[in-house]
């Protein structure tokens, strides 16, 4: 898969904006499609064009796919399991639209329904996962329980008692669809649709499965491990490929979309990769200077404040913020210096405040000196 070239396939140029890769797509899924085109090369052609548009048609995938030559970026891990970890996107939106909006167009376009490719996929299922600010910017394995629609284990998802207790059905010969003519803009075609004697199944159930009521699926409780990996954030989304409902008849399951929140952390706000928090300083560390623990994600370092330091100042600590995802390297933590002056004055400190007032002019405050002389001109 990787190794293909997707632009070549659908003849666009790298630099093919998402409409020239759209309509490249439809002149090309037309001039292949099975329905229309009988020469012997044109359902894998089809194919190709349909893998090439699923990621070039998708801003997500096609960016994973121009900087790693691969629609799921890079891997996670061993990624064994058969669940593989698919993209992040943030927010909502995004997913799933382009692909099969296209698909019902272009159907749309031969007078037909919809797509059985379209039909043929289970349901996704979302859910919600709450994190940790720890495990968000760490990472962490879990387990998630929920419910989901899988193929009946006591049938075999045949609907039929033992699995057995079925016929081949006599108007499909088994297939689940049948064919028929049609004419069309583009002249007679052969289309296909779902028997209506059987349903799709291909079977005519002579005794139901008890378990699942002659469906050949049922609704379980289901568990999946999921990789959580370093550096997701509040809003961000899982897709675990193929984790989701299992289709009503033959196909592949849908995903399991799993959205992230995070939970706040006590100083840290977290802006993307960087993490911010103000630190309020005795207004004498900020004159005299001095060392102030301060926290990172893991444990503690010591930040050194100069001589002379000015309330509001911005200090970057390059690297201590949070993983970037899917790479290796970090964002950075900014520490806003503000200076605490004490809440009271005792008739002491006061004094000795203005023996330093006394001993400081107006060149030792050059912003505020030329801020009076601005004033003066007005
Ligand atoms: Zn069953
Ligand atoms: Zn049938």
């Amino acid at each position: 898969m990787a190794n293909k070239d997707y632009y070549e396939i659908l003849g666009v140029s790298k630099n093919a904006d998402a409409d020239e890769i759209k309509s490249a797509y439809r002149r090309l899924a037309k001039k292949y499609h099975p329905d229309l085109n009988k020469t012997p090369e044109a359902a894998e052609k089809f194919k190709e064009i349909n893998e090439a548009y699923e990621v070039l048609g998708d801003d997500k995938k096609r960016a994973n796919y121009d900087q790693y030559g691969s629609a799921d970026g890079p891997q996670f891990g061993g990624g064994q399991g058969g669940a593989g970890f698919g993209d992040f996107f943030g927010g909502s939106g995004g997913f799933g639209g382009g692909f099969s909006d296209i698909f019902s167009d272009i159907f749309s376009a031969f007078g037909g329904g919809g797509s059985s490719r379209v039909q043929q996929r289970g349901e996704d299922i979302n859910i919600a996962m709450k994190l940790s600010f720890e495990e968000a910017v760490f990472g962490v394995e879990k387990i998630i329980s929920f419910n989901r629609v899988e193929s009946c284990k006591k049938c075999n998802g045949t609907g039929a008692k033992n699995g057995k207790e079925y016929t081949t059905c006599s108007q499909c010969g088994g297939a689940g669809r049948v064919r028929y003519q049609q004419s069309t803009m583009f002249g007679t075609t052969i289309r296909e649709s779902v028997c209506p004697k059987c349903g799709g199944t291909g079977k005519m159930i002579k005794e139901k499965c008890e378990e699942c009521n002659g469906k050949g699926y049922k609704k379980v409780p289901a568990q999946v491990r999921v990789k959580v990996p370093a550096g997701i954030d509040d809003g961000q989304t899982i897709r675990m490929r193929g984790e989701g409902n299992a289709p009503v008849s033959k196909g592949v399951s849908g995903d399991l979309n799993i959205k992230i929140s995070v939970a706040p952390h006590k100083i840290f706000k977290r802006v993307g990769t960087d993490l911010l928090f103000d630190l309020y300083v005795p207004f004498t560390t900020c004159l005299l200077g001095g060392k102030v623990e301060i926290p990172l994600t893991k444990g503690t370092t010591i930040l050194e404040i100069k001589e002379g330091t000015q309330s509001g100042i911005v200090m970057r600590l390059k690297g201590k913020g949070v993983k970037v995802l899917n790479r290796d390297s970090y964002g950075d933590l900014l520490v806003t210096i503000k200076s605490e002056p004490p809440k009271t004055l005792n008739k002491k400190t006061k004094d000795l405040l203005k023996n330093i007032e006394e001993n400081l002019t107006e060149n030792d405050f050059p912003k505020f000196k030329e801020f009076k002389n601005k004033i003066k001109g007005l």
